[in-house]
């Protein structure tokens, strides 16, 4: 069969600036941390310096507490309807300036650039945009009630959609008239800084939105500081608990939106080629770094073998590398620690006795790789079956009927999200109402909205972020 390639197509950079050291974003201005610290942030596609980032230290979160707090009485006093403006002002901005977003979320973060112009900047502006329609008709989201804002919020975010879980915060937050410090992931502060520009574009007043940037310590220094009202935090579970331990008595507020090991469940009726496509978007989307990824995938046991033949063909296809390349599907693995993880958990998987297929793929020399990797012999019991990987890795288990189907989909600590690909529609309701799982997915897969809530049960977290469920967390009914 011939062989066509692609042509290199690397999206320009040009539209980016840089700058060599940035400052934090406080009170409405760009200012050097007072902690005197900076690390340094790289492309993990080439290893290459991006810049040096403040790594704020108590007295700078101090100081962006004090400044939420001086902003907190008169945001929330405003007309609902002019708090919206301004998150209209955030959204048209970021749809303005989406190229640079999205060419700054590649080099930072590495995933495909098709995928930040595609889907991580327009989500984040959509959510703007939806939460600025809410500001003034919470009456209409909370009938009868009162809905006051909380005060100030600590926000703490991961690095696999660093814009995009930016604006799940920041946007029903700033809505419900709350003011927030967000920090970023250390190795994605990029975006977030680039927002504080588009902050100051959209005459955000001064305190309503800080920035403070830095590694794990200034997460912890933020969410425990007393003068914060409440605190949404996501990342991973371990992180999670530690936090909820660490408020735990302190009348803090808390929605937590942890890990997941999602089961993708294929059933014999189902159109396999459209699933294939469902389940390559399930687990290699962003190179797996996603929460709510298609992690497991339960196939019925007569069409497994055909479906994993289908699907390493389709893995095949798959073209890895530059992220900047605009027909790129798999980008660059965020850091050398989360390369580490997954080549750790994928030699579990070898020593546990799964069979490992990998996709023929050409590694770059530079930056931090991992080919798309397929489990097949995976039993409930192995490690990667029950650990989250957050890799491009897939563990496939096979099933007979619907209830062994849900039993073993639910037989995880996780509760964050699933998917059914049927072709009978009371299967699909029948498996909804069994699977514990936030999101249920039916015949598609990591497909999201503004207006549909997501977020997790059991050890994948609590509280709703996006739709009119996104709104709770950030008020006080009464
Ligand atoms: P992580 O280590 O929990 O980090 C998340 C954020 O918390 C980062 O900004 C991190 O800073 C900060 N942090 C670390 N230790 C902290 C502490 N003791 N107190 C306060 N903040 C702290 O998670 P990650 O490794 O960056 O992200 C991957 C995990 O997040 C996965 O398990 C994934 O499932 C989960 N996740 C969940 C969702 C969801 O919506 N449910 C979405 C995305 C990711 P550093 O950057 O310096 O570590
Ligand atoms: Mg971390």
């Amino acid at each position: 069969m011939p062989r066509w390639d692609y042509a290199p197509a690397p999206e320009a950079t040009d539209i980016v600036t840089v700058k060599d050291t940035y400052g934090l974003f406080i009170g409405g201005e760009e200012v050097e941390p007072l902690s005197g610290d900076y690390f340094k942030t790289i492309n993990p596609a080439t290893e290459e310096v991006l810049a040096a980032i403040p790594e704020a230290g108590l007295e700078d979160i101090e100081a962006a507490v004090a400044a939420a707090r001086k902003a907190a009485g008169t945001w929330a006093a405003i007309a609902p309807a002019d708090r919206a403006k301004y998150l209209f002002r955030i959204a048209r901005a970021m749809q303005e300036r989406q190229r640079e977003l999205a060419v700054l979320e590649t080099m930072n973060g590495g995933k495909p650039i098709k995928e930040s112009r595609d889907i991580d900047v327009p989500l984040a502006g959509a959510h703007f945009f939806y939460y600025a329609g809410w500001a003034d008709k919470l009456e209409f989201a909370f009938p009868g009630r009162n809905a006051e804002p909380l005060g100030v919020c600590a926000q703490v975010i991961p690095w696999n959609f660093p814009l995009l879980m930016l604006a799940w915060k920041i946007a029903p937050a700033l809505a419900t008239g709350n003011t927030v410090v967000l920090k970023p992931a250390e190795t994605t502060p990029l975006t977030a800084l680039l927002f504080a520009q588009i902050c100051h574009q959209a005459g955000l007043p001064a305190g309503v939105v800080n920035i403070v940037t830095g590694a794990g310590e200034t997460g912890a220094a933020l969410v425990n500081h007393p003068g914060v009202d409440k605190v949404a935090f996501t990342g991973s579970t371990e992180v999670g608990k530690q936090i909820q331990r660490s408020l735990a008595g302190s009348g803090k507020h808390l929605s937590l939106e942890l890990g997941g090991k999602a089961a993708n469940i294929v059933f014999a009726d189902a159109p396999l080629d459209q699933a294939v496509e469902g389940i390559v978007n399930g687990i290699f989307f962003n190179q797996g770094h996603v929460c709510c990824a298609g992690s497991r995938l339960l196939l019925q046991e007569s069409i497994a073998t055909r479906v994993v033949s289908k699907l390493k063909r389709r893995l095949s296809t798959l073209r890895l590398g530059d992220p900047l390349d605009k027909n790129t599907d798999i980008g660059a693995i965020n850091s050398r620690a989360q390369l580490d993880k997954i080549k750790e958990l994928v030699g579990v998987g070898v020593d546990e006795g799964a069979e490992l297929y990998q996709a023929p793929c050409e590694l770059p020399e530079h930056g931090f790789w991992f080919p798309p990797t397929v489990f097949t012999g995976v039993s409930q019991s192995h490690r990667i079956a029950q650990e989250e990987i957050f890799g491009p890795v897939l563990s496939v288990l096979t099933f007979r009927t619907e209830d062994e189907a849900v039993e073993k989909a639910n037989n995880t600590p996780y509760g964050l999200s699933a998917g059914v690909w049927t072709d009978k529609g009371s299967r699909i309701l029948w498996m909804a109402d069994r699977l514990k799982a936030g999101v249920v997915w039916a015949n598609t897969f990591n497909r999201f909205d503004p207006a549909s809530p997501f977020g997790g049960f059991k050890e994948s977290g609590f509280g709703r972020e996006g739709g009119r469920h996104g709104l709770e967390p950030y008020v006080r009914l009464t």
